[in-house]
């Protein structure tokens, strides 16, 4: 059983990895505009500040765009072919990578909603997945 290969906590990105301890996504929000983004980063995309802290969504969306990922080098993911990477268009607004699970790969669809669960990797780090939604995008 090889294990998922861990994202890079370090920097801004650290709050979001640690982000699922307590099953809510959480993204950066600027604290000048007040606007939501990601990835996470040390300055807002919109208008430069960095004045960021982060705020809680409702881990709920839909499908933007995605792809099906039919083989890879890596143990990991070569042993989860065929698997879903997707843009989620949260309802925040803010479009967030992530893998599609719990579905046939064949099912997903753009506009499709999805809600976030984790992934505990352990050394708190939760990876945001997303799975097909029971009564729709919040
Ligand atoms: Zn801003």
């Amino acid at each position: 059983m090889t294990t998922r290969p861990a994202p890079d906590s370090r920097g801004p990105g650290r709050a979001y990895w640690r982000s699922g301890a307590d099953g809510v996504l959480r993204l950066p929000r600027c604290t000048a505009c007040g606007r939501l983004f990601w990835y996470p980063r040390t300055h807002c995309p919109h208008c430069g500040s960095d004045a960021i802290d982060w705020v809680a969504t409702g881990g709920r969306g839909r499908i933007y765009t995605f792809t099906v990922v039919r083989q890879s080098p890596e143990p990991f993911f070569a042993a989860r072919v065929p698997y879903v990477v997707a843009m989620v268009e949260l309802a925040e607004g803010p479009r967030v990578m992530a893998n599609v699970v719990d579905c046939d790969v064949e099912s997903v669809r753009i506009g499709m909603p999805v809600s976030v669960l984790f992934e505990d990797l352990g050394e708190d780090i939760y990876v945001p997945l997303f799975r097909p939604a029971v009564g729709g995008a919040g």
